[in-house]
C-alpha cells in the first residue's frame, strides 16, 4: 500500500480537491509556451475520435517542492489545474537542438492532460518491458515514448 502510494506521487497524481485554495478559472487559461503541446493532444484524441472540451482549466508551469514531480492535475470541482514543471522543461531548455525536447515535455502534458481532460488514472502495467501507458505513474522514457508514440496515442485516447 505504501508503495503503491509512493508511486503513485511521482508523477503528481494529484486530482485532490483543495478547496482551501480555490481559484476561479473562468474559460481556458493555458501558458503560450505550453499551446502547441495541448493543441497536439486535441488533435491526436480527435485522431481517435474523441472530442476534447477544455472549459474552466489552467494549464501553466510551477515550481515542485519535491523535484520527482514533474506535473500535476488538480481536479477542484468547477475547475481543474494543469501544472508542468518549470525546473523539468529548463532542464531540456539547454538542449532545444534536440528533437527528443518536444516528446520529453509532450509526455508530461499528455499525461496530466489524460487525467485532467480525459479523466484517466495511472495505469502502471507492461508490455514487453516498457510501461504500457502514459498513464504509467513513472514517467517513461522519452525513447520509448518516441518509439511507440502511435501505440500510446491510441492507448491514451481509447481506454477507459
Ligand atoms: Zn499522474
Amino acid at each position: 500500500m505504501r508503495a503503491n502510494l509512493v508511486k503513485m506521487a511521482f508523477l503528481a497524481v494529484s486530482c485532490l480537491a483543495f478547496t482551501a485554495c480555490k481559484s476561479e478559472v473562468e474559460g481556458v487559461s493555458i501558458a503560450p509556451e505550453l499551446e502547441p503541446y495541448v493543441a497536439s493532444f486535441i488533435q491526436e484524441a480527435a485522431v481517435y475520435g474523441r472530442d476534447v472540451q477544455l472549459e474552466n482549466i489552467k494549464i501553466d508551469f510551477a515550481s515542485f517542492d519535491n523535484s520527482s514531480y514533474l506535473g500535476v492535475c488538480k481536479d477542484y470541482g468547477d475547475h481543474k489545474e494543469v501544472f508542468i514543471s518549470i525546473e523539468y522543461l529548463n532542464k531540456y531548455a539547454t538542449q532545444l537542438a534536440s528533437r527528443t525536447i518536444v516528446k520529453d515535455v509532450e509526455k508530461v502534458v499528455f499525461h496530466e492532460l489524460g487525467h485532467c481532460a480525459e479523466g484517466r488514472e495511472h495505469k502502471n502495467s507492461y508490455i514487453n518491458g516498457r510501461p504500457e501507458s502514459v498513464m504509467n505513474a513513472y514517467a517513461l522514457s522519452t525513447q520509448d515514448y518516441e518509439d511507440f508514440h502511435s501505440e500510446y496515442q491510441e492507448e491514451l485516447h481509447t481506454a477507459k
